[in-house]
């Protein structure tokens, strides 16, 4: 078979499992010839060789299972670096970009403050992508530290950093701050917040990603009820907390913000115009 024939039927088979049908085909091709995205789409009229179109068969039929395309790449590119990721963490989203453009914005003026470096801790970290991006976005303007609930997601996120920065981000086992030690000028979080029915949902049509890492509890809000007030606590004067929300869940967590003392709140939106980010000071 052509190797753009190949291309259009792997994505039309994507169709119905993924919102990126074609992007997914490409990236899986690529990894099924060992070459990359754009040598692929690239390709002229040339044939794939039978081994070559079996493997991508292959990869086609676990991303119609369910399985991301992350997972089966081990890898997702968050912020112009290359996030080694697998069935551990969730994967980084673009949805996460907003949190790393507010946390930036706030850092900066941390640090034209006179506050270097700016002291940074990433809860709920994951596979690292929000530690890791900003260390490697402020360099030596911020020390960043990390925690996880889960030891899994530890692991990665060291190896993340390691490989990423080429040093070590401190990085603790923790139950949403529990244990943590501030103070911090500035905590991000990127907390579980899907609704538990929702879910169900998700994992009823073969979600893969870990429940740990979506499940926010009956209203989505419950690990935010948990975090300002203790993220409250560790932060130094003036120091800010940024998360990152669902969509609909600005107003409720503005509140909880409120109630626990921050004050210069905002919603921020992602490009397409949702809510994404609360920040307060
Ligand atoms: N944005 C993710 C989703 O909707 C949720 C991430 C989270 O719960 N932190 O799949």
């Amino acid at each position: 078979m052509m190797g753009r024939a190949a291309l259009s039927e792997g994505a039309a088979a994507l169709a119905s499992v993924s919102d990126t049908p074609f992007l997914d085909a490409s990236l899986l091709l690529a990894r099924a010839l060992g070459t990359s995205r754009e040598r692929v789409l690239a390709m002229g009229p040339e044939a794939l060789d039978e081994a070559g179109e079996a493997a991508f068969r292959g990869l086609i039929a676990r991303r119609i299972s369910g399985e991301p395309v992350a997972y089966i790449l081990g890898a997702k590119e968050f912020r112009g670096l290359e996030f080694r990721v697998d069935a551990r963490v969730l994967c980084p989203r673009p949805d996460t970009e907003p949190l790393v453009e507010t946390a930036l914005e706030a850092a900066l003026s941390l640090s034209a403050a006179g506050r270097a470096p700016v002291r940074i801790h990433d809860a709920f970290t994951g596979s690292g992508a929000v530690a890791v991006a900003l260390a490697a976005e402020l360099g030596d303007g911020a020390s960043v530290s990390m925690s996880d609930l889960s030891p899994d997601a530890l692991v990665l996120a060291r190896e993340n950093a390691g490989m990423l920065l080429g040093r070590e981000l401190p990085a603790r086992l923790s139950d949403c701050l529990e244990g943590v030690e501030g103070p911090f000028d500035l905590v991000t979080a990127n907390p579980p917040y899907v609704t538990s029915s929702f879910c169900d949902g998700i994992y009823a049509a073969g979600g893969r990603e870990p429940r740990l890492a979506l499940d926010g509890g009956a209203d989505g809000l419950g690990l935010y009820r948990r975090l300002v007030p203790r993220a409250r606590g560790l932060l130094s004067p003036g120091g800010v907390l940024a998360v990152e929300i669902g969509d609909e869940q600005g107003a409720a967590v503005s509140a909880l913000f409120a109630e626990a003392g921050f004050a210069e709140l905002a919603v921020l939106r992602d490009l397409a115009g949702r809510d994404r980010v609360v920040r307060g000071r």
